[in-house]
């Protein structure tokens, strides 16, 4: 079991780091070291498949993806300084976000793609080419879009996008 202190608050959609653009990360230091560690152990107690790190507040080029749930790895991966090289494919999917909890909206994105990235490997870094395909490729194009401040309601058609908001602020008023 994780200890709750490892758990890190989730920045909720109005929250204004969420719409900034992450820094890259210049240098692997113990703080991001153990940011990372933070991060997984939020995201497994919130149920969710990824974490970005703008969603805890910290504007840096970091992510992390519940790799061991989507049977890729034995372990989750911390993705840092990514870039999408290829993409290819369209798919339809139910996305919702740690970030605006209870809104979930079909979106289109490329269903595959091709990640160049650096991975976190025993606190080291590793230089990587990912193909990523379905869930995996649309989670990381989803936490990608956090480091550029961009949220998956982004994605949605204006009228579309502006009823669930409407909604949603409603309900979460209404849970006081
Ligand atoms: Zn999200």
């Amino acid at each position: 079991m994780k200890e709750k202190k490892d758990v890190l608050p989730i920045r909720i959609l109005g929250d204004k780091v969420l719409r900034e653009k992450a820094q890259p990360i210049e240098d692997l230091t113990d703080e991001i070291i153990k940011l990372a560690k933070k991060m997984e152990a939020t995201m497994k107690m919130a149920n969710g498949i990824g974490l970005a790190a703008p969603q805890v507040g910290k504007s840096i080029r970091l992510f992390v993806v519940d790799t061991e749930y989507l049977e890729i790895s034995k372990r989750p991966m911390v993705f840092i300084n990514p870039v999408i090289v290829e993409k290819d494919g369209e798919s339809v999917f139910e996305e919702g976000c740690l970030s605006i909890p209870g809104l979930y909206a079909d979106v289109i994105r490329p269903k595959k793609i091709v990640v160049k990235t650096f991975i976190l490997r025993r606190k080291k870094l590793v230089e990587r080419e990912i193909e990523a395909d379905d869930l995996f490729a649309r989670v990381i194009q989803h936490e990608i879009d956090h480091l550029d401040g961009v949220l998956f309601i982004d994605h949605l058609p204006p009228e579309e996008r502006a009823e669930l908001l409407r909604e949603w602020t409603k309900k979460r008023h209404s849970m006081g």
